[in-house]
Protein backbone atom coordinates (compact mmCIF):
# COMPACT_ATOMS: atom_id res chain seq x y z
CA UNK A 1 0.00 0.00 0.00
CA UNK A 2 1.12 3.28 -0.26
CA UNK A 3 1.24 5.58 2.71
CA UNK A 4 0.97 9.15 2.59
CA UNK A 5 3.43 11.14 4.99
CA UNK A 6 1.51 14.05 6.95
CA UNK A 7 3.57 16.80 7.82
CA UNK A 8 1.23 19.67 8.53
CA UNK A 9 0.97 21.42 11.73
CA UNK A 10 -2.07 20.72 12.64
CA UNK A 11 -4.14 17.75 12.65
CA UNK A 12 -7.04 19.57 10.98
CA UNK A 13 -5.00 19.57 7.89
CA UNK A 14 -3.17 16.56 8.45
CA UNK A 15 -6.83 15.08 7.97
CA UNK A 16 -7.81 17.77 5.15
CA UNK A 17 -4.57 16.16 3.14
CA UNK A 18 -5.39 12.33 3.45
CA UNK A 19 -9.03 13.32 2.48
CA UNK A 20 -7.14 15.24 -0.64
CA UNK A 21 -5.34 11.92 -1.17
CA UNK A 22 -7.76 9.61 -0.32
CA UNK A 23 -8.10 7.82 -3.48
CA UNK A 24 -4.41 7.19 -3.67
CA UNK A 25 -3.34 6.06 -0.40
CA UNK A 26 -3.94 2.87 1.82
CA UNK A 27 -2.44 4.35 4.77
CA UNK A 28 -0.39 7.71 6.44
CA UNK A 29 1.57 8.28 8.39
CA UNK A 30 1.78 10.68 11.55
CA UNK A 31 4.51 13.12 12.04
CA UNK A 32 4.18 13.88 15.45
CA UNK A 33 7.61 16.05 14.81
CA UNK A 34 5.79 18.72 12.88
CA UNK A 35 2.64 19.22 14.93
CA UNK A 36 2.74 22.51 16.73
CA UNK A 37 2.79 21.88 20.34
CA UNK A 38 -0.60 22.79 21.44
CA UNK A 39 -1.74 19.97 18.87
CA UNK A 40 0.78 17.07 20.08
CA UNK A 41 -1.52 17.17 23.61
CA UNK A 42 -4.53 16.07 21.55
CA UNK A 43 -2.80 13.90 18.84
CA UNK A 44 -3.90 10.80 20.47
CA UNK A 45 -7.50 11.58 18.79
CA UNK A 46 -6.47 11.65 15.23
CA UNK A 47 -7.03 7.55 14.26
CA UNK A 48 -11.17 8.76 15.61
CA UNK A 49 -10.99 10.87 12.61
CA UNK A 50 -9.23 9.36 9.37
CA UNK A 51 -10.57 6.28 8.30
CA UNK A 52 -6.89 4.86 7.44
CA UNK A 53 -4.60 2.57 8.95
CA UNK A 54 -2.22 4.79 10.88
CA UNK A 55 1.22 4.96 11.62
CA UNK A 56 2.41 6.78 14.81
CA UNK A 57 5.82 8.54 14.31
CA UNK A 58 8.26 11.53 16.11
CA UNK A 59 11.26 11.16 14.36
CA UNK A 60 14.05 13.00 16.10
CA UNK A 61 16.72 15.42 14.12
CA UNK A 62 19.28 13.36 14.11
CA UNK A 63 16.65 11.21 11.93
CA UNK A 64 15.73 13.41 9.81
CA UNK A 65 12.87 14.87 11.77
CA UNK A 66 11.86 17.98 13.37
CA UNK A 67 11.92 17.13 17.22
CA UNK A 68 14.98 18.12 19.43
CA UNK A 69 13.18 17.02 22.88
CA UNK A 70 15.64 14.68 24.95
CA UNK A 71 15.00 10.90 24.35
CA UNK A 72 12.62 10.52 27.87
CA UNK A 73 10.18 13.73 26.65
CA UNK A 74 10.02 12.86 23.31
CA UNK A 75 8.84 9.55 24.23
CA UNK A 76 6.89 10.18 26.94
CA UNK A 77 5.15 12.51 24.01
CA UNK A 78 4.84 9.30 21.50
CA UNK A 79 3.58 7.66 24.70
CA UNK A 80 0.68 9.87 25.47
CA UNK A 81 -0.36 10.44 21.62
CA UNK A 82 0.14 6.26 21.24
CA UNK A 83 -3.08 6.20 23.29
CA UNK A 84 -5.16 6.61 20.27
CA UNK A 85 -6.02 3.75 17.87
CA UNK A 86 -2.81 3.55 15.87
CA UNK A 87 -2.62 0.38 13.50
CA UNK A 88 1.45 1.00 13.69
CA UNK A 89 3.99 2.98 15.79
CA UNK A 90 7.18 3.87 14.64
CA UNK A 91 10.39 3.54 17.28
CA UNK A 92 14.32 3.69 16.52
CA UNK A 93 16.41 0.53 16.91
CA UNK A 94 18.37 2.71 19.44
CA UNK A 95 16.38 3.79 21.71
CA UNK A 96 17.46 2.81 25.50
CA UNK A 97 15.34 0.63 27.18
CA UNK A 98 15.36 3.01 30.27
CA UNK A 99 13.99 6.26 27.80
CA UNK A 100 10.99 3.31 26.73
CA UNK A 101 9.52 3.97 30.93
CA UNK A 102 6.97 6.24 30.79
CA UNK A 103 4.66 8.41 33.36
CA UNK A 104 1.13 7.52 33.43
CA UNK A 105 -0.96 8.88 36.30
CA UNK A 106 -3.22 5.95 35.62
CA UNK A 107 -0.54 3.81 36.71
CA UNK A 108 1.66 3.26 39.86
CA UNK A 109 5.56 3.16 39.01
CA UNK A 110 6.33 3.28 34.90
CA UNK A 111 5.08 1.87 32.15
CA UNK A 112 6.80 0.44 28.90
CA UNK A 113 5.87 2.16 26.23
CA UNK A 114 6.39 -1.25 24.05
CA UNK A 115 4.45 -3.53 26.42
CA UNK A 116 1.54 -0.83 26.44
CA UNK A 117 1.10 -0.84 22.37
CA UNK A 118 1.40 -4.93 22.63
CA UNK A 119 -0.93 -5.11 25.22
CA UNK A 120 -3.26 -3.68 22.95
CA UNK A 121 -2.10 -4.99 20.04
CA UNK A 122 -0.39 -2.35 18.39
CA UNK A 123 2.59 -3.53 15.72
CA UNK A 124 5.99 -1.57 16.46
CA UNK A 125 8.08 -0.44 13.52
CA UNK A 126 11.37 -0.56 14.51
CA UNK A 127 13.29 1.54 12.35
CA UNK A 128 16.92 2.49 11.36
CA UNK A 129 17.90 5.33 9.20
CA UNK A 130 20.94 5.95 7.45
CA UNK A 131 21.07 9.84 5.47
CA UNK A 132 24.69 8.67 3.81
CA UNK A 133 24.63 5.46 2.41
CA UNK A 134 23.61 1.69 2.63
CA UNK A 135 25.16 -0.28 5.39
CA UNK A 136 26.94 -3.29 4.74
CA UNK A 137 25.28 -5.40 6.79
CA UNK A 138 21.77 -4.73 5.61
CA UNK A 139 20.59 -7.65 5.75
CA UNK A 140 22.01 -9.17 8.69
CA UNK A 141 20.08 -5.55 10.27
CA UNK A 142 16.95 -6.51 8.98
CA UNK A 143 16.81 -9.51 10.89
CA UNK A 144 17.77 -8.18 14.03
CA UNK A 145 15.31 -5.22 13.50
CA UNK A 146 12.58 -7.68 13.00
CA UNK A 147 13.78 -10.10 16.35
CA UNK A 148 10.88 -9.65 19.00
CA UNK A 149 8.12 -9.83 16.18
CA UNK A 150 8.34 -6.20 15.64
CA UNK A 151 7.95 -4.94 11.76
CA UNK A 152 11.71 -4.07 10.27
CA UNK A 153 12.14 -0.79 8.47
CA UNK A 154 15.24 0.32 6.64
CA UNK A 155 15.58 3.73 5.19
CA UNK A 156 18.75 4.06 3.56
CA UNK A 157 20.46 6.15 1.02
CA UNK A 158 22.19 4.58 -2.02
CA UNK A 159 25.11 6.31 -3.07
CA UNK A 160 25.20 4.10 -6.50
CA UNK A 161 23.49 1.88 -8.59
CA UNK A 162 25.32 -1.29 -6.98
CA UNK A 163 23.57 0.31 -3.54
CA UNK A 164 20.53 0.03 -5.52
CA UNK A 165 21.14 -3.75 -6.69
CA UNK A 166 21.83 -4.37 -2.69
CA UNK A 167 18.53 -3.21 -2.04
CA UNK A 168 16.90 -5.32 -4.81
CA UNK A 169 18.33 -7.86 -3.29
CA UNK A 170 16.43 -8.11 0.09
CA UNK A 171 13.34 -10.20 -1.21
CA UNK A 172 15.49 -12.92 -2.46
CA UNK A 173 17.51 -12.73 1.17
CA UNK A 174 14.57 -11.72 3.53
CA UNK A 175 12.00 -13.41 1.87
CA UNK A 176 11.18 -15.21 5.55
CA UNK A 177 10.45 -11.54 6.99
CA UNK A 178 7.13 -11.03 5.69
CA UNK A 179 6.51 -7.74 6.53
CA UNK A 180 9.33 -5.19 6.41
CA UNK A 181 9.78 -1.86 5.03
CA UNK A 182 12.73 -1.48 2.85
CA UNK A 183 13.29 2.03 1.56
CA UNK A 184 16.07 3.86 -0.90
CA UNK A 185 16.19 7.31 0.17
CA UNK A 186 17.43 10.35 -2.58
CA UNK A 187 17.13 10.30 -5.91
CA UNK A 188 18.95 7.16 -6.37
CA UNK A 189 16.50 5.13 -4.01
CA UNK A 190 13.23 6.11 -6.41
CA UNK A 191 12.40 2.68 -8.50
CA UNK A 192 12.98 1.24 -4.89
CA UNK A 193 9.94 3.48 -4.28
CA UNK A 194 7.74 2.91 -7.68
CA UNK A 195 8.83 -1.13 -7.13
CA UNK A 196 9.04 -1.60 -3.49
CA UNK A 197 6.71 -4.74 -3.57
CA UNK A 198 9.75 -6.26 -5.91
CA UNK A 199 11.94 -5.58 -2.55
CA UNK A 200 9.63 -7.20 -0.35
CA UNK A 201 8.46 -3.95 1.21
CA UNK A 202 4.82 -4.39 2.63
CA UNK A 203 4.42 -0.39 1.96
CA UNK A 204 5.74 2.55 0.31
CA UNK A 205 5.95 6.44 1.45
CA UNK A 206 4.46 9.08 -0.49
CA UNK A 207 3.73 12.45 0.00
CA UNK A 208 2.64 15.87 -1.51
CA UNK A 209 6.01 17.92 -0.16
CA UNK A 210 8.96 15.47 -0.50
CA UNK A 211 8.33 15.15 2.81
CA UNK A 212 11.76 12.58 2.65
CA UNK A 213 14.48 12.49 0.04
CA UNK A 214 13.08 10.63 -3.05
CA UNK A 215 9.09 11.07 -2.14
CA UNK A 216 6.76 11.01 -4.82
CA UNK A 217 3.20 12.01 -4.84
CA UNK A 218 0.40 9.71 -4.24
CA UNK A 219 -1.33 10.95 -7.81
CA UNK A 220 1.74 10.15 -9.56
CA UNK A 221 2.58 6.72 -7.67
CA UNK A 222 -0.75 5.67 -8.39
CA UNK A 223 -1.51 6.76 -11.38
CA UNK A 224 1.20 7.48 -13.90
CA UNK A 225 2.82 4.09 -12.49
CA UNK A 226 0.43 2.22 -10.73
CA UNK A 227 2.76 0.59 -7.66
CA UNK A 228 0.27 -0.51 -5.92
CA UNK A 229 -1.08 -3.31 -8.77
CA UNK A 230 2.69 -4.27 -9.15
CA UNK A 231 3.21 -7.66 -8.74
CA UNK A 232 5.22 -10.83 -9.53
CA UNK A 233 3.96 -11.11 -13.11
CA UNK A 234 4.82 -7.50 -14.28
CA UNK A 235 7.40 -6.97 -16.64
CA UNK A 236 9.88 -4.16 -15.78
CA UNK A 237 10.54 -1.54 -18.01
CA UNK A 238 12.44 1.91 -17.76
CA UNK A 239 14.39 4.75 -19.01
CA UNK A 240 18.38 4.77 -18.03
CA UNK A 241 19.63 8.61 -17.78
CA UNK A 242 21.77 11.13 -15.17
CA UNK A 243 19.57 12.98 -15.04
CA UNK A 244 16.35 11.14 -15.67
CA UNK A 245 13.76 12.79 -13.82
CA UNK A 246 12.75 14.75 -15.92
CA UNK A 247 11.88 13.07 -18.15
CA UNK A 248 8.27 12.44 -19.78
CA UNK A 249 8.64 8.97 -21.25
CA UNK A 250 6.95 7.07 -17.99
CA UNK A 251 3.39 9.36 -19.19
CA UNK A 252 3.95 7.61 -22.64
CA UNK A 253 4.85 4.28 -21.67
CA UNK A 254 2.86 4.00 -18.36
CA UNK A 255 -0.13 5.54 -20.23
CA UNK A 256 -0.03 3.04 -23.51
CA UNK A 257 0.71 -0.18 -21.13
CA UNK A 258 -2.58 0.89 -18.85
CA UNK A 259 -4.87 1.41 -22.44
CA UNK A 260 -3.76 -2.04 -23.75
CA UNK A 261 -4.44 -3.72 -20.03
CA UNK A 262 -0.29 -5.01 -20.81
CA UNK A 263 0.54 -5.74 -17.10
CA UNK A 264 3.78 -3.50 -17.40
CA UNK A 265 5.17 -0.65 -15.48
CA UNK A 266 7.86 1.71 -16.69
CA UNK A 267 10.05 3.02 -14.25
CA UNK A 268 13.13 6.21 -14.42
CA UNK A 269 16.58 4.78 -13.44
CA UNK A 270 18.69 7.54 -12.54
CA UNK A 271 22.37 5.65 -13.38
CA UNK A 272 25.87 6.43 -12.76
CA UNK A 273 27.25 3.24 -14.42
CA UNK A 274 25.78 1.52 -17.53
CA UNK A 275 28.10 -1.83 -16.30
CA UNK A 276 25.86 -1.79 -12.82
CA UNK A 277 22.61 -0.75 -14.90
CA UNK A 278 23.09 -4.54 -16.99
CA UNK A 279 23.31 -6.12 -13.53
CA UNK A 280 20.13 -4.86 -12.03
CA UNK A 281 18.54 -5.39 -15.84
CA UNK A 282 18.89 -8.93 -15.37
CA UNK A 283 17.77 -8.73 -11.52
CA UNK A 284 15.11 -7.24 -12.25
CA UNK A 285 14.04 -9.31 -15.25
CA UNK A 286 13.74 -5.95 -17.20
CA UNK A 287 12.38 -6.31 -20.72
CA UNK A 288 13.45 -3.01 -22.30
CA UNK A 289 14.33 0.76 -21.37
CA UNK A 290 15.31 3.90 -23.19
CA UNK A 291 18.56 5.17 -22.55
CA UNK A 292 19.17 8.99 -22.25
CA UNK A 293 22.07 11.64 -22.17
CA UNK A 294 24.61 10.58 -21.33
CA UNK A 295 24.50 6.82 -21.79
CA UNK A 296 23.77 6.47 -25.35
CA UNK A 297 26.79 5.25 -26.78
CA UNK A 298 27.94 3.56 -23.67
CA UNK A 299 25.45 0.95 -24.04
CA UNK A 300 26.64 0.02 -27.36
CA UNK A 301 29.17 -2.64 -26.38
CA UNK A 302 26.63 -3.89 -23.98
CA UNK A 303 24.92 -5.14 -26.88
CA UNK A 304 24.49 -8.45 -28.63
CA UNK A 305 22.57 -6.96 -31.56
CA UNK A 306 22.50 -3.71 -33.23
CA UNK A 307 20.15 -2.46 -36.07
CA UNK A 308 21.44 -1.33 -39.08
CA UNK A 309 21.01 2.70 -37.45
CA UNK A 310 22.79 2.15 -34.23
CA UNK A 311 25.77 0.24 -35.88
CA UNK A 312 26.04 3.87 -38.44
CA UNK A 313 25.15 6.39 -35.84
CA UNK A 314 27.30 4.77 -33.20
CA UNK A 315 24.10 5.55 -30.67
CA UNK A 316 21.62 3.73 -28.90
CA UNK A 317 18.08 5.22 -27.59
CA UNK A 318 16.27 1.96 -26.94
CA UNK A 319 16.92 -1.06 -25.91
CA UNK A 320 15.68 -4.50 -25.68
CA UNK A 321 15.62 -8.31 -24.27
CA UNK A 322 15.45 -10.55 -27.20
CA UNK A 323 16.29 -14.32 -26.86
CA UNK A 324 18.15 -13.40 -23.59
CA UNK A 325 20.22 -11.37 -26.00
CA UNK A 326 20.27 -7.24 -25.21
CA UNK A 327 19.10 -5.94 -28.48
CA UNK A 328 19.59 -1.95 -29.28
CA UNK A 329 18.09 0.33 -32.18
CA UNK A 330 17.47 3.98 -32.26
CA UNK A 331 14.02 5.10 -32.78
CA UNK A 332 14.59 8.68 -32.44
CA UNK A 333 16.01 8.23 -35.76
CA UNK A 334 12.63 7.10 -37.03
CA UNK A 335 11.22 9.62 -35.01
CA UNK A 336 12.49 12.66 -35.83
CA UNK A 337 12.04 11.61 -39.86
CA UNK A 338 7.29 10.41 -39.25
CA UNK A 339 6.57 14.16 -39.47
CA UNK A 340 8.43 14.95 -42.06
CA UNK A 341 8.82 12.02 -44.32
CA UNK A 342 6.01 12.98 -46.78
CA UNK A 343 7.88 16.23 -47.64
CA UNK A 344 11.21 14.51 -48.02
CA UNK A 345 9.55 12.04 -50.46
CA UNK A 346 8.15 14.08 -52.20
CA UNK A 347 11.45 16.37 -52.91
CA UNK A 348 10.33 19.44 -51.40
CA UNK A 349 12.92 18.85 -48.80
CA UNK A 350 16.09 18.30 -50.38
CA UNK A 351 18.72 20.53 -48.20
CA UNK A 352 18.79 21.18 -44.61
CA UNK A 353 21.02 23.30 -42.27
CA UNK A 354 21.23 20.45 -38.86
CA UNK A 355 22.18 23.01 -36.09
CA UNK A 356 23.96 21.45 -33.35
CA UNK A 357 26.18 18.14 -33.36
CA UNK A 358 25.48 16.48 -30.49
CA UNK A 359 24.13 12.86 -29.94
CA UNK A 360 20.78 13.72 -31.42
CA UNK A 361 22.08 15.63 -33.99
CA UNK A 362 23.96 12.47 -35.42
CA UNK A 363 20.75 10.39 -35.22
CA UNK A 364 19.25 13.33 -37.62
CA UNK A 365 22.41 14.02 -39.92
CA UNK A 366 22.52 10.35 -40.66
CA UNK A 367 18.32 10.36 -40.99
CA UNK A 368 18.46 12.70 -43.47
CA UNK A 369 21.57 12.08 -45.94
CA UNK A 370 20.48 8.52 -45.85
CA UNK A 371 17.04 9.80 -47.31
CA UNK A 372 19.11 12.10 -49.84
CA UNK A 373 18.73 14.92 -48.24
CA UNK A 374 21.68 17.09 -48.59
CA UNK A 375 22.85 18.31 -44.98
CA UNK A 376 25.05 20.93 -43.65
CA UNK A 377 26.21 21.08 -39.75
CA UNK A 378 26.68 24.39 -37.54
CA UNK A 379 28.03 23.59 -34.08
CA UNK A 380 29.41 26.28 -31.44
CA UNK A 381 32.88 23.81 -31.55
CA UNK A 382 33.35 23.31 -35.10
CA UNK A 383 35.13 20.67 -34.95
CA UNK A 384 32.35 18.84 -34.00
CA UNK A 385 30.72 19.73 -36.82
CA UNK A 386 33.71 18.86 -38.79
CA UNK A 387 34.17 15.11 -37.63
CA UNK A 388 30.56 14.70 -38.36
CA UNK A 389 30.38 16.47 -41.56
CA UNK A 390 33.18 14.66 -42.79
CA UNK A 391 31.77 11.06 -41.50
CA UNK A 392 28.28 12.32 -43.52
CA UNK A 393 29.68 13.68 -46.45
CA UNK A 394 27.98 16.54 -45.29
CA UNK A 395 29.00 20.48 -45.29
CA UNK A 396 29.80 21.82 -41.22
CA UNK A 397 30.44 25.42 -40.78
CA UNK A 398 30.19 27.93 -37.27
CA UNK A 399 26.80 28.81 -35.32
CA UNK A 400 28.27 32.71 -36.25
CA UNK A 401 28.05 31.89 -39.96
CA UNK A 402 24.12 30.43 -40.16
CA UNK A 403 23.27 34.01 -42.23
CA UNK A 404 25.53 32.72 -45.16
CA UNK A 405 22.93 29.88 -45.56
CA UNK A 406 19.89 31.96 -45.35
CA UNK A 407 17.21 31.19 -48.30
CA UNK A 408 19.24 27.96 -49.45
CA UNK A 409 17.46 25.35 -47.05
CA UNK A 410 14.42 23.50 -47.35
CA UNK A 411 14.99 23.03 -43.97
CA UNK A 412 16.42 23.81 -40.61
CA UNK A 413 16.89 21.64 -37.47
CA UNK A 414 17.34 22.73 -34.11
CA UNK A 415 18.62 19.98 -32.37
CA UNK A 416 21.00 22.09 -29.44
CA UNK A 417 20.19 22.72 -26.01
CA UNK A 418 20.10 26.63 -26.62
CA UNK A 419 16.46 27.62 -25.86
CA UNK A 420 15.64 24.83 -22.88
CA UNK A 421 16.67 25.76 -18.95
CA UNK A 422 18.74 28.70 -18.31
CA UNK A 423 19.16 29.33 -21.92
CA UNK A 424 15.03 29.88 -22.70
CA UNK A 425 14.49 32.75 -24.35
CA UNK A 426 17.63 32.09 -26.88
CA UNK A 427 17.84 31.46 -30.43
CA UNK A 428 21.62 29.99 -30.77
CA UNK A 429 20.95 31.46 -34.62
CA UNK A 430 20.33 34.98 -34.23
CA UNK A 431 21.73 36.09 -37.55
CA UNK A 432 19.82 33.48 -39.95
CA UNK A 433 16.43 34.89 -41.22
CA UNK A 434 14.29 32.83 -42.28
CA UNK A 435 12.65 33.41 -45.83
CA UNK A 436 9.51 32.00 -44.76
CA UNK A 437 9.67 29.22 -47.02
CA UNK A 438 11.94 26.68 -44.72
CA UNK A 439 10.21 23.92 -42.95
CA UNK A 440 11.55 24.93 -38.84
CA UNK A 441 12.21 21.78 -36.81
CA UNK A 442 12.67 22.14 -32.83
CA UNK A 443 14.30 19.41 -30.86
CA UNK A 444 13.15 20.97 -27.89
CA UNK A 445 10.10 19.81 -25.98
CA UNK A 446 10.05 21.69 -22.72
CA UNK A 447 9.29 24.56 -23.71
CA UNK A 448 6.61 23.66 -26.05
CA UNK A 449 7.58 27.11 -28.24
CA UNK A 450 11.52 28.42 -28.60
CA UNK A 451 12.80 31.73 -29.39
CA UNK A 452 14.11 29.67 -32.66
CA UNK A 453 10.10 28.78 -33.60
CA UNK A 454 9.21 31.84 -32.35
CA UNK A 455 11.49 33.93 -35.37
CA UNK A 456 10.60 31.01 -37.99
CA UNK A 457 7.11 31.52 -37.09
CA UNK A 458 7.38 35.18 -37.13
CA UNK A 459 8.73 34.97 -40.80
CA UNK A 460 5.91 32.36 -42.10
CA UNK A 461 7.45 29.27 -41.60
CA UNK A 462 6.14 25.87 -40.79
CA UNK A 463 6.98 25.07 -37.30
CA UNK A 464 7.20 20.88 -36.31
CA UNK A 465 7.48 20.88 -32.49
CA UNK A 466 9.84 18.82 -30.45
CA UNK A 467 7.13 17.35 -28.54
CA UNK A 468 5.79 15.55 -32.08
CA UNK A 469 9.28 13.79 -32.32
CA UNK A 470 9.27 12.80 -28.69
CA UNK A 471 5.90 11.55 -29.08
CA UNK A 472 6.70 9.14 -32.46
CA UNK A 473 9.80 8.09 -30.82
CA UNK A 474 7.85 6.95 -27.83
CA UNK A 475 5.90 5.11 -29.88
CA UNK A 476 8.52 3.37 -31.87
CA UNK A 477 10.20 2.44 -28.45
CA UNK A 478 6.17 1.41 -27.22
CA UNK A 479 6.22 -1.16 -30.16
CA UNK A 480 9.84 -2.27 -29.50
CA UNK A 481 9.40 -3.07 -26.46
CA UNK A 482 5.81 -5.19 -26.17
CA UNK A 483 4.88 -5.78 -29.75
CA UNK A 484 1.56 -4.01 -29.65
CA UNK A 485 0.79 -0.50 -31.96
CA UNK A 486 0.55 2.51 -29.11
CA UNK A 487 -2.81 2.97 -28.55
CA UNK A 488 -3.64 5.81 -30.58
CA UNK A 489 -6.60 6.76 -28.64
CA UNK A 490 -4.20 8.24 -25.73
CA UNK A 491 -4.11 12.14 -25.06
CA UNK A 492 -0.72 12.99 -24.35
CA UNK A 493 -0.40 16.31 -22.78
CA UNK A 494 3.19 15.99 -21.87
P1 LIG B 1 24.26 16.72 -26.54
O1 LIG B 1 24.82 15.50 -27.15
O2 LIG B 1 24.76 17.15 -25.19
O3 LIG B 1 24.54 17.94 -27.58
C1 LIG B 1 24.30 19.26 -27.21
C2 LIG B 1 24.46 20.18 -28.41
O4 LIG B 1 24.08 21.50 -27.98
C3 LIG B 1 25.88 20.28 -28.94
O5 LIG B 1 25.86 20.52 -30.33
C4 LIG B 1 26.42 21.51 -28.19
O6 LIG B 1 27.46 22.17 -28.86
C5 LIG B 1 25.19 22.39 -28.22
N1 LIG B 1 25.24 23.39 -27.14
C6 LIG B 1 25.09 23.17 -25.82
N2 LIG B 1 25.17 24.34 -25.17
C7 LIG B 1 25.38 25.31 -26.10
C8 LIG B 1 25.54 26.72 -26.04
N3 LIG B 1 25.50 27.37 -24.88
N4 LIG B 1 25.68 27.39 -27.19
C9 LIG B 1 25.70 26.75 -28.37
N5 LIG B 1 25.58 25.41 -28.50
C10 LIG B 1 25.42 24.71 -27.37
O7 LIG B 1 22.68 16.66 -26.42
P2 LIG B 1 21.67 15.87 -27.39
O8 LIG B 1 21.42 14.49 -26.88
O9 LIG B 1 22.11 16.02 -28.79
O10 LIG B 1 20.31 16.68 -27.14
C11 LIG B 1 20.19 18.00 -27.61
C12 LIG B 1 18.75 18.51 -27.43
O11 LIG B 1 17.85 17.71 -28.19
C13 LIG B 1 18.26 18.46 -26.00
O12 LIG B 1 17.52 19.63 -25.77
C14 LIG B 1 17.34 17.26 -25.98
O13 LIG B 1 16.31 17.38 -25.00
C15 LIG B 1 16.75 17.33 -27.37
N6 LIG B 1 16.24 16.02 -27.85
C16 LIG B 1 14.92 15.96 -28.18
C17 LIG B 1 14.40 14.78 -28.66
C18 LIG B 1 12.95 14.73 -29.03
O14 LIG B 1 12.40 13.63 -29.17
N7 LIG B 1 12.30 15.87 -29.23
C19 LIG B 1 15.20 13.64 -28.79
C20 LIG B 1 16.56 13.73 -28.46
C21 LIG B 1 17.07 14.94 -27.98
P3 LIG B 1 29.01 21.83 -28.54
O15 LIG B 1 29.35 20.63 -29.38
O16 LIG B 1 29.74 23.05 -28.93
O17 LIG B 1 29.10 21.55 -27.07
Amino acid sequence: MLCLTLTASTLAENKALVEKNRSWIGAAELRLDHLDEDELKVASAFPSTVDLPLILTYRRASDGGLCTKNEKDRLQTLYEAAKGGWAYVDIEEDVKKSDLKCKDPLFEGRVDLEESLRARNIRIIRSYHDFEGVPEDLFGRVNRLAGKGDIPKVAVTPQSLLDVIMLFQVEEQLAHIKEKIIIGMGQLGIPTRILYKRLGSMLSFVSDNQAAPGHLGPREMSEVYHADRIDRNTHIYGVIGNPVYHTSSPKIHNRGFEAIRYNAVYVPFLVDSVRSFFKLAELLKIRGFSVTIPHKQAVVPYLGKTSREVKQIGSCNTVVRIQGMWKGINTDYYGFLTPIQDRIASGSIKSALVVGSGGASRAIVYALINHGVKVTILNRTVERARKLGDETMSGYDSLENAHLYQGSVDLVVQTTSVGMGELEGTNPIPSFAFTGKEIAYELIYRPEETAFLQAAKRAGCEPVFGKEMLIEQGKLQFEAFCGYHFPHWIPLDL
